[in-house]
């Protein structure tokens, strides 16, 4: 499908390179997988470059380098090999056996996995979404007694239950005499493509449970805090981003052009949606709906969070929206350059932290700014209104969920993370970024419990010196 296509590294130096080049791909259809401060990733057939080149400036034509040349073999690469999980995934040894012989484990495999085994089959390999639903139900057959519940938010547009994990101890000492049930939100996949995202909830999941009883920072954090793992937001798109198309992005809800299916999620969400001009045509892979919640799995998911805030006492203190790539913390709003959140030190603070934890974790750099700057951010020094004002015209960005949780649910720390890489593999991430990327927010969302907690990362601190996890 994807044999003789690229992708494209252009460098910008200037607003109008960018208004420029997003105006083309626009007019041409082009999939930009991901902008930053100074350049935009596009994928290009070989055919399509000539045509595509020729409708930019001068100055443009050449201001490019091929990231990945031979993406057929990049999207080959991000499926598992036959040998790995595939052959056993339909028994225990999904839970984080490390014996590839599951045969020889049969009878001995104990109930209760082993504490951490990173290396577990499992994150080995990206996963198919019926290994994914076997697996979340495993977690919670083999933790009974309260700490993990698995349950679905609602129904897709083809009908597949959403799963989520609720992972935690219910309303938590701090609470004790209320019945509140202060709720960290963790979802991935709204972009089916961006299968780290998925998996990396998945071992955020896994880590959370494993820890639980082993690690006193983890500890008290559930004590204190549920928190809810939703990997899939998107499962009809992510199924057929293994069946027929790995770069496919949206839902595949129909819309009103036969040809076309599909609405991005993360212009779907009712609050400021409003459809920038490459938002309100069925066609393109930014299509948010024919209005707010038109997305079905936007709909469910706001209907969801909803219900539990006003029947369930749940009060949602944070939420992380995970996507990739670029390594970016983003914090609200979208929609607008020019709107503030009124946190706004304390969500810089955090996502200051969230990112210096992620570094002394692996090592990786991500950087950290509002969503709406972090997607367009213009050339250092380029803050005039003449240049906001481009900004603004190129990459509205309503409807998303970061927005939405922050200001419609109230979650006050509300971020969307885009993992790795920097544009190495961009979407087609090799899978044995799977645990490092996990570990690495992992990590974060320690130092972020621990920050709720009240020690502003102290004993997060404390914890890892005694473990050497930096090690
Ligand atoms: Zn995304």
């Amino acid at each position: 499908m994807y044999r003789d296509h690229a992708v494209l590294r252009f460098s910008l130096s200037t607003p109008d390179d960018r208004i420029a080049l997003s105006r083309a791909a626009r007019k041409m259809n082009i999939d930009v997988w991901d902008s930053g401060s100074n350049f935009t990733d596009m994928r290009v057939s070989r055919r399509g470059t000539g045509p595509f080149l020729s409708m930019l400036p001068e100055s443009l034509q050449t201001a490019y380098n091929v990231l990945i040349d031979d993406l057929a073999s990049a999207i080959a690469a991000t499926y598992p090999s036959m040998s790995g999980f595939e052959s056993s995934k339909a028994d225990g040894s999904a839970m984080g056996e490390t014996s590839a012989h599951s045969e020889a484990t049969e009878t001995t495999r104990s109930k209760k996995p082993r504490s951490h085994q990173p290396e577990s089959l499992f994150f080995k390999n990206y996963q198919p979404l019926e290994t994914i639903n076997t697996w979340l139900s495993l977690l919670d057959s083999m933790f009974q007694g309260g700490l993990v519940e698995k349950f679905s938010i609602g129904k897709t547009a083809e009908g597949r239950d959403i799963p989520a994990l609720r992972v935690g101890l219910g309303p938590g000492e701090s609470n004790a005499g209320s019945s509140t049930r202060k709720t960290i939100l963790i979802t991935g996949g709204l972009h089916a493509r961006e299968w780290i995202s998925i998996s990396t909830v998945n071992y955020l999941a896994w880590s959370f449970i494993t820890s639980y009883g082993e690690d006193e920072l983890v500890s008290k954090i559930l004590g204190d805090y549920d928190i809810v793992f939703i990997p899939v937001v998107n499962p009809d798109g992510y199924e057929y981003s293994w069946t027929e198309d790995r770069l496919w992005r949206k839902t595949r809800q129909e819309t009103t052009m036969p040809y076309c299916p599909g609405v991005d999620l993360d212009h779907a969400f009712g609050y400021q949606w409003g459809p920038a001009e490459s938002q309100s045509e069925p066609c393109s892979i930014t299509y948010g709906g024919e209005g707010p919640f038109h997305a079905v799995e936007a709909a469910q998911l706001a209907q969801w969070a909803k219900n539990e805030v006003q029947n369930n006492n749940v009060k949602f203190v944070a939420y992380f929206d995970l996507h990739s790539y670029s390594q970016q913390i983003l914090w609200p709003y979208a929609y607008s350059c020019s709107a503030r959140v009124p946190n706004l030190e304390n969500m810089m603070e955090v996502a200051m932290n969230i990112a210096k934890y992620m570094r002394l974790s692996s090592g990786d750099v991500y950087t950290v700014d509002s969503a709406c700057e972090g997607a367009v951010a213009a050339q250092s020094g380029a803050t005039s209104d003449d240049n906001m004002g481009s900004k603004r015209q190129v990459e509205l960005s309503g409807g998303s969920a970061l927005d939405y949780f922050f200001h419609d649910i109230q979650a006050r720390y509300s971020y969307q993370i885009k993992l790795r890489d920097t544009g190495t593999y961009g979407f087609l991430l090799p899978p044995s970024h799977i645990v490092p990327t996990g570990q690495e927010m992992f990590q974060a969302l320690k130092y972020f419990g621990d920050y709720l907690l009240g020690n502003n990362g102290h004993e997060w601190i404390q914890s890892t010196e005694n473990q050497h996890v930096l090690g």
